[in-house]
């Protein structure tokens, strides 16, 4: 690996030292009698959400607490996506909202980070027109975030507020050891790698995460062992594109051989992995998910579309073909497969009979479920220089058309679930919806339990409190409206 990729374990000295000079800075801005509250809100992929992970970890250090509420907070974060222009837009609604808040709470600290902020334009526009903000800190900042913090406590400490803008161009840097904060304890996510190298002509990802780098496969496995001993069921391996792991690293893993130490780690606990570019899902890869138990059996495989010509505008290097191919062979090896995938609908130039072909292939497909979006062009990419004729009602049209067809396909799978007994991680107290289990009521001592499958399913059901945080069986009962109702299977609770 390039030794600059590596954020000298000095600098991260340096940070922890900023978090206690952040801490007695804090104390002096909002006093002794109670610890400052932050409010730390991730949006979009799950990359952000451990990101915001970590800045709880060292906001915690700084001796925080954190609340959801706007109300009670002295310290609001908010951690950016850049991917579609309405996430974008919603960040600006809301930061004002936080800003309006300083008419009130004069000594309210706001701050904002993610993929948005590592934009030239987005970082100008904070800087002009929304002057209540105090720092922004881009996406290859993160672990200097302590310090960022300091030089903004420490100036208005001294009565001359000095805002702070760190979004410096990088290819990007691992930093190891931050503190992590993580939200729940059953299901956790591991960053395996940072970045990507694709370049899809619509995504403006590449520009904003940097290039892609991995974590060595040392700090992985010894940050899994510590989520097993804390006593999470079940750790999701993230990265942009996991199948690319270790490409960068000397003498490391591969994908397949990281999803093989990891499940080989001593413990009762799921493995889940995200994103998998469908360009390099090998055979290995499958083979390898079909033969470790505690691979869980859904692999998230965004297809985008279903058109080749559509495919290679979008820089995707796969073809239809190819991509049904991988279904075909995972679906031969992997017992009870589920997929889901991403969708965009109306990339520049894109015709209605190619949409029809993303149409035609969700129907082949059967996903469970499908995450589709309108296309949105984002400033830096190649999508957003090309033609673009159709207008945005007409796309909305097909959209609504690939929702329709995604209703039925995606609850005829839901139905192959009913009758069947399905291990589930229970993640907490379900919700009733939509008359699902209705016209019964949980027995004394329990109650409305959530729970996922292996294969991604979400499952309710009546138990006890108990069960949070472990494994049970669960009998399906009923599909109706995008949930699944169970009751737990006979003896589940034996013992
Ligand atoms: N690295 C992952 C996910 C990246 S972003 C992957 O390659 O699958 C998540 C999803 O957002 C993408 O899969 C894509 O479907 C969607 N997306 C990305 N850029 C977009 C854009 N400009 N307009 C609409 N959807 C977009
Ligand atoms: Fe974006 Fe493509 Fe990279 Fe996914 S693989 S992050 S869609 S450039």
């Amino acid at each position: 690996m390039k030794k600059q990729v590596m954020v000298p374990a000095e600098e991260l000295e340096r940070q922890k030292e900023y978090m206690t000079l952040c801490r007695q800075e804090l104390t002096a801005r909002f006093g002794e009698a109670r610890s400052p509250l932050a409010l730390v809100r991730s949006f979009g992929c799950q990359q952000n959400v451990s990101d915001g992970e970590k800045l709880r970890g060292m906001l915690a250090e700084m001796g925080c607490g954190f609340t959801e509420e706007l109300g009670e907070a002295d310290i609001v974060l908010y951690n950016t996506c850049a991917v579609r222009e309405n996430a974008e837009q919603k960040v600006f609604g809301i930061v004002g909202q936080a800003t309006h808040r300083k008419a009130v709470k004069e000594n309210l600290l706001i701050g904002l980070c993610g993929c948005m902020t590592q934009q030239a334009h987005v970082a100008g526009k904070v800087k002009q027109s929304y002057p209540g903000v105090d720092f922004v800190l881009g996406t290859h900042a993160l672990h200097r975030f302590p310090e960022i913090l300091h030089g903004v406590l420490k100036s208005s400490g001294e009565g001359r507020r000095k805002r702070a803008f760190a979004v410096e161009e990088s290819d990007g840097v691992i930093a190891e050891g931050l503190p992590v904060r993580r939200e729940g304890g059953v299901r956790a996510n591991l960053p395996i790698m940072y970045g990507c190298n694709n370049f899809c002509t619509y995504c403006v990802v590449p520009l904003v995460r940097g290039r892609e780098r991995s974590r060595r496969s040392a700090d992985i496995l010894r940050e899994a062992r510590e989520l097993i001993a804390l006593g999470y069921k079940e750790i999701t391996l993230l990265g942009q594109n996991v199948n690319s792991y270790g490409k960068d690293l000397e003498d490391d893993l591969s994908f397949p051989e990281l999803l093989e130490a990891v499940n080989a780690l001593p413990g009762d606990f799921w493995i889940r992995f995200m994103t998998s570019h469908p360009r390099d899902c090998t055979k290995e890869l499958i083979d390898t998910i079909a033969h470790c138990d505690k691979v869980c059996s859904h692999i998230h495989l965004p297809v985008q579309c279903g058109s080749d010509r559509v495919l290679t505008a979008m820089n995707r290097h796969y073809t239809r073909a190819q991509y049904l191919d991988i279904i075909d062979y995972a679906r031969k090896t992997i017992p009870d497969v589920n997929f889901t995938s991403d969708i965009i609908v109306g990339f520049p130039g894109e015709t209605y009979e190619e949409f029809l072909e993303t149409v035609s292939l969700v129907e082949e497909v059967g996903y469970s479920s499908l995450f589709t979006f309108i296309y949105s062009p984002r400033e830096g990419t190649r999508a957003a220089r090309m033609e673009d004729p159709v207008p945005y009602e007409e796309k909305n049209r097909w959209f609504q058309q690939l929702l329709e067809v995604q209703r039925d396909r995606g609850m005829t799978y839901y139905e192959t679930c009913v009758g069947r007994t399905l291990r589930v991680l229970v993640e907490g107290e379900g919700r009733l919806k939509h008359g699902i289990l209705s016209g019964s009521e949980p027995a004394d001592g329990q109650c409305v339990l959530m729970g996922r499958t292996a294969h991604n399913m979400v499952v309710d059901f009546f138990g006890p409190r108990s069960l949070i945080g472990g494994f049970a069986d669960v009998t399906i009962t009923e599909a109706a409206n995008w949930a699944l109702a169970g009751r737990l299977a006979d003896g589940a609770l034996a013992d």
